[in-house]
């Protein structure tokens, strides 16, 4: 550990409050909840917390919310979503919009949940189309990172990551403007998707 007056020198963190930052609502959270012993359920997506750690298990969920065992709580990720805390956005500009949205949208929702399994905090905060661009917020870096690249991967067109390291924030833009659909192999594999 490096010597440091911490009167003097303060981390971005130390000085989340002045830079306007607010408190991670996992942090939040672990001041809250991590003395209570049991297991925690998120009464809105189905995520357990367990030993400071949040994981997604549908039939446990189901088991959990079956027996009572649980304390009701709402995870971070929901919590993340009801705050408006924001760290991605992803902007779409692309012709498909209009003709083929159902493949659009099948691929982000599938990726939100490979990486809502991944990680219960990665989550589509919002979504708002107008005319041929669409905008997505999500409550993560890297959930838009990877919608990003998943778009980018079956589509092709042109993708663009900026990340804004000093506000904790990354914009993806995608644009594509052939009408017709360039289907790739990932394309297959969408089990599962709702
Ligand atoms: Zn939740």
């Amino acid at each position: 550990m490096t010597k440091r007056n911490s009167s003097i020198v303060l981390s971005n963190k130390e000085r989340a409050p002045e830079l306007g930052h607010r408190m991670d609502p996992h942090q939040q959270f672990r001041s809250k909840f991590t003395q209570q012993p049991g297991r925690l359920l998120c009464n809105h997506c189905g995520a357990i917390g367990f030993h400071k750690r949040w994981y997604v298990d549908v039939a446990e969920s189901e088991n959990l919310k079956r027996t009572g065992t649980a304390q009701a709580v709402l995870c971070p990720g929901c919590t993340r979503i009801d705050e408006g805390i924001h760290e991605g956005e992803v902007i779409l500009e692309s012709l498909l919009l209009a003709s083929d949205k159902d493949a659009l949208m099948g691929l982000i929702k599938h990726t939100e949940g490979k990486c809502w399994h991944d990680n219960p905090f990665a989550r589509i905060a919002s979504i708002a189309e107008e005319g041929g661009r669409m905008e997505i917020r999500t409550t993560t870096r890297w959930l838009a990172t990877r919608i990003g690249k998943e778009l980018h991967k079956a589509f092709k067109g042109e993708l663009e990551i900026k990340p804004i390291p000093r506000e904790k924030f990354v914009r993806v833009y995608w644009s594509q403007q052939s009408p017709a659909i360039g289907k790739k192999e990932s394309m297959t594999g969408r089990k599962g998707v709702t």
